[in-house]
């Protein structure tokens, strides 16, 4: 994390405890127990356009696993048999480079998003803050009110009102949880595996069951209890910020040039009282002085910033935006919002914390597309069009073919020998698939398969073993290069080129 220069950014009476934020999070006190965070409602166009987006976002998580093209899920992530449907495409660990690829693709853009934009997928898409922001916070709102209505809320005893919102609460809470755990699970084991795991006697699938219950807990822990602790200590992609922004990175910051030096209203009457009686007191010095060349001592001009901490109370991190770009910042935009309603009540311009680059506020500079950047976008641009290459030549069938380990060559007679092969046919469509293997050179080469070649069911494997017996006199050195045919109902999609070994 790059520095900011104290000397702009932290005055007065700030410049003591300007290091104190980096020592610790807020959002734990100093003797190490939990400093519970209790953000304000934020309100204002960012938290509108936000509420948008996440609208789409989880409409779409809520809805991805039902919907099929052609029959076959839109998304399905089957770690647990290693299989992944994607916009209705099958894709198996064969296609580990294509996914591997695919995944390095969508890592650089992200990293060339955080490079340009900061934690843009903090803010505006990550499933964590969508399900907290806009979905847990909101009911804890609706039910237990606004920030102080729930500091008031810890404080007071157990009494029927207590119990019947906090009770409440976590009930809704955790059947939410249990319901995003349910539709969480169907991702992975599609729907109609879900619904069997609902419809059948629970001892038939206590497997599914079990993990039900484990990631209700979970989603119900994160969202009830951790909450930013997950941002802050668990989040990979939250703690590699500090190599990923830059001076250049568009930011939500606080504009300290415009801002400092910060006081709040009592601060501005009592300096400026100060100043005035100063003033006239030197007023009477001047005239001895003036004469000898003595002037009025001038104090720091106050800022925008009115030191109203209203930035402070809506930031769901528990944070100081105005210390500076934080790793606990996600980009939620809530002290955007609430900066600006406090400068419209006093009649200042709005944006006084802002998306800008910390380059933009200190120098006026406006790069965004560094050489750095630049530079991934190059190999982004490879990558992408590389993908899209291997995609779009992806074959639906494939096949491998290797020895069979231990067993060089065996001989029929003097003039003949054999190899044994071990063949793997994989169905990556979703039609049932007549696939087989033949010889296309040399021509004297006789493949023998142990039974027929299968006809292999939709996202099915058919293994086996097959033979090829060659005259000796196609050896070359003991040794002689087979092409073979990979046949799809009929119709040859691929060569696959092995040795034949024999005797010398
Ligand atoms: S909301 Fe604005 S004016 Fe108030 S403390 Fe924060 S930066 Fe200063
Ligand atoms: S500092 Fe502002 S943008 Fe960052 S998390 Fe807090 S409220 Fe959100």
């Amino acid at each position: 994390m790059f520095n900011f220069e104290p000397d702009n950014f932290m005055v007065g009476e700030y410049e003591d405890d300007q290091e104190i934020f980096r020592n610790k999070p807020n959002s734990i006190k100093e003797e190490g127990g939990r400093n519970w965070v209790y953000p304000k409602k934020p309100t204002g166009k960012f938290t509108n356009a936000r509420e948008i987006v996440a609208f789409f976002l989880l409409a779409f998580f809520f809805t991805a696993p039902f919907i099929k093209i052609n029959g076959h899920p839109l998304l399905q992530l089957n770690i647990l048999e290693r299989k992944f449907i994607i916009f209705g495409t099958a894709f198996w660990p064969s296609d580990f480079h294509l996914l591997a690829i695919g995944g390095l693709t969508l890592l650089l853009t992200v990293v060339i998003f955080t490079a340009v934009f900061g934690r843009i997928w903090c803010g505006w898409a990550c499933p964590q803050t969508i399900f907290m922001e806009m979905v847990f916070r909101k009911i804890e709102y609706w039910i237990e009110g606004d920030r102080s209505a729930q500091i008031r809320l810890d404080k007071q005893d157990w009494d029927r009102e207590k119990i019947l919102k906090k009770g409440g609460k976590h009930i809704i809470f955790f059947t939410l949880s249990f319901v995003v755990a349910n539709l969480f699970l169907s991702y992975i084991i599609g729907v109609e595996e879900l619904g069997k795991i609902i419809t059948d006697p629970p001892s038939h699938h206590w497997v599914g069951l079990t993990a039900i219950t484990i990631f209700s807990f979970v989603f119900y822990s994160v969202f009830a209890r951790f909450r930013e602790q997950v941002c802050h200590f668990a989040c990979p992609y939250g703690r590699y910020q500090s190599v990923m922004v830059n001076e250049d990175s568009v930011c939500v910051s606080y504009d300290f040039k415009r801002g400092e030096n910060r006081a709040n209203q009592k601060e501005r009457v009592k300096a400026e009282k100060t100043a005035s009686a100063k003033v006239s007191a030197n007023t009477e010095v001047s005239v001895l002085d003036l004469a000898q060349g003595g002037s009025v001592p001038e104090s720091k001009p106050f800022g925008d910033c009115i030191d109203c901490g209203e930035c402070v109370r809506v930031c769901p991190m528990g944070i100081d935006i105005r210390n500076g770009i934080q790793l606990e910042c996600v980009h939620c935009t809530a002290c955007i919002d609430a900066c600006d309603a406090v400068m419209e009540k006093i009649g200042k311009p709005k944006q006084l914390i802002k998306y800008a680059s910390y380059n933009n506020i200190k120098k006026g500079i406006n790069e965004i597309f560094t050489t750095r950047v630049k530079a991934y976008s190059v190999v982004l641009t490879v990558l992408a069009s590389l993908f899209v290459y291997m995609l779009t030549t992806r074959a639906d069938v494939e096949s491998i073919v290797t020895r069979v380990p231990g067993v060089l060559f065996a001989r029929i007679d003097d003039q003949t020998s054999s190899n044994l092969f071990n063949y793997k046919l994989v169905n990556k469509t979703f039609e049932k698939k007549h696939i087989e293997l033949k010889i296309l050179s040399p021509s004297a080469a006789d493949l023998r398969n142990f039974g027929e070649f299968p006809n292999v069911n939709p996202q099915d494997i058919s293994e086996g073993r097959f033979m090829v017996i060659l005259p000796n006199s196609n050896l070359e050195a003991g040794k002689a290069e087979l092409v073979l045919g990979l046949f799809v109902d009929g119709k040859q999609v691929e060569e696959i080129k092995t040795r034949f070994t024999g005797p010398k």
